[in-house]
């Protein structure tokens, strides 16, 4: 059968005679007649249309061929990428004490100290501006804004190294937002800050219980205030933090952002996720890992998007996507100079990946790298988008990193009618 192995096909329930053709690898969508469908399968396509078919990935030469390629992907991206990742932890300081914090048992005031930093940015020059790559840092914590002369040390630091080099350097923020006012924003502008990743845990209620200040005081307006007078200047992608309990409540954050006067067209994508039970420390390093497969949070997560696309606000749509821990050039450098490939992976030592100091040690077997390339998941439909699923998830449900997170339930109850949401933007 000469169709790819990684497609979905859904029927079209209002023109029987067409199929929506979905590819997990292109993130293409096409509305495909059955007929042609038909001939596709069984190899009888004509010339023009097998071209066409081709063009879209969705009739390949040979689907084992397909399947070859799909298993030297990551090597492929890591051996041309042209940009360095890294999430920075500059401080573990707070000024919210949020009651499911995961790193509430080693918060403290506990921040990047001079040492580390220029072996940081040592590193990065060496490794990865020298070698001709663009830089892009997220600055992390504790809240990163508790420490701005070390982000603009760190930033001034290496866009003056990759402005000599002909490369260029942007960096993030992934901040309560509580101090992310229009002044702290300008200040930042010339050290590369493009972007900032915020949290909202749905309406002010709910939010100020989920995320009061050291004080008690809750944060929600402090937060909207400053969105509303920073989200033409930077990407704001806000973010919340839900329980099975209250994400039915949550679209009234958005309702609430509205309100405010806040143009949905101008910020970037929303990406809500469950409160993980505390687990020792960690959490997932983005929403999009943080979907399994429980019931209740495949419901949940549909019925977000929904609600937020019916609000004229943008929503991540799916796409290949690999597990940080896979990408070479992508790392996690703690406050004093340990190297972790994943944030939900800090706070478990066993899983540094070395320091600063001593360099990289070799983790492919410990972080079971390549832990897709099995027959069932060359197979599946749905690896571009799951690649084996999340390390963190596996160890917390099994205690080891000893096998895939498998998604296939998620993506099984969920896929159609997310490819339908989109379509119907
Ligand atoms: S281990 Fe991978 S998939 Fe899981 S939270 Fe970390 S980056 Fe995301
Ligand atoms: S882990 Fe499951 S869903 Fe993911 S690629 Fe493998 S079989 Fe498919």
């Amino acid at each position: 059968m000469p169709l790819s192995p990684y497609l979905k096909i859904f029927p079209e329930s209002e023109h029987p005679d067409f199929a929506l053709v979905y590819s997990t690898k292109k993130g293409s969508l096409v509305r495909i007649p059955q007929k042609l469908l038909d001939c596709a399968q069984n190899d009888i396509l004509g010339d023009a249309n097998r071209e066409t078919l081709q063009r879209l990935q969705i009739w390949v030469d040979d689907p084992i061929v397909e399947r070859k390629t799909m298993t030297t992907l990551v090597e492929r991206t890591n051996r041309f990428s042209k940009t360095f990742t890294a999430t920075v932890v500059l401080t573990l300081d707070c000024n919210l004490a949020c009651p499911y914090c995961f790193e509430d048992h080693f918060r403290g005031n506990f921040s990047m100290n001079e040492e580390t930093t220029q072996l940081l940015t040592a590193h990065i020059k060496r490794e990865h501006i020298d070698d001709g790559r663009d830089v892009e840092l997220r600055f992390y914590g504790g809240e990163p804004l508790m420490a701005i002369p070390l982000l603009k040390r760190i930033a001034g630091f290496l866009i003056e190294a990759a402005t000599a080099a002909g490369t260029k350097f942007s960096c993030s923020l992934t901040t309560n937002a509580t101090l992310l006012t229009r002044t702290a924003v300008e200040e930042l502008l010339p050290f590369g800050l493009k972007s900032a990743q915020i949290t909202l845990d749905g309406p002010k209620r709910i939010h100020n219980r989920q995320r009061p200040f050291v004080s008690g005081h809750g944060s929600f307006t402090t937060i909207v205030d400053n969105i509303r007078s920073v989200y033409e200047l930077i990407t704001i992608k806000p973010g919340g933090n839900f329980t099975r309990g209250n994400y039915r409540k949550f679209p009234e954050m958005l309702d609430a952002l509205l309100m405010a006067g806040i143009d949905p067209k101008k910020i970037g994508p929303i990406q809500f996720a469950p409160i993980h039970p505390k687990s020792g420390g960690h959490a997932p390093h983005s929403s999009s890992c943080a979907i399994g497969n429980e019931p209740w949070l495949i419901e949940a997560n549909l019925f977000l998007r929904e609600e937020t696309l019916r609000r004229g606000f943008a929503v991540d749509k799916p796409h290949m996507g690999v597990c940080m821990i896979e990408l070479t050039n992508n790392i996690v450098v703690n406050y004093d100079g340990s190297l972790y490939k994943c944030p939900a992976l800090m706070g478990w030592p066993e899983f540094a990946v070395g320091t600063l100091v001593d360099g990289i040690i070799d983790y492919r077997e410990s972080h079971k790298l390549d832990i897709w390339k099995n027959d069932e998941c060359l197979e599946c439909a749905y690896l571009p988008l799951c690649f084996g699923g999340c390390r963190f998830f596996r160890k917390l449900e099994t205690g080891a990193i000893d096998g895939v997170d498998c998604r296939r339930a998620m993506l099984d109850a969920s896929l159609e009618t997310i490819v339908r949401q989109n379509l119907d933007q």
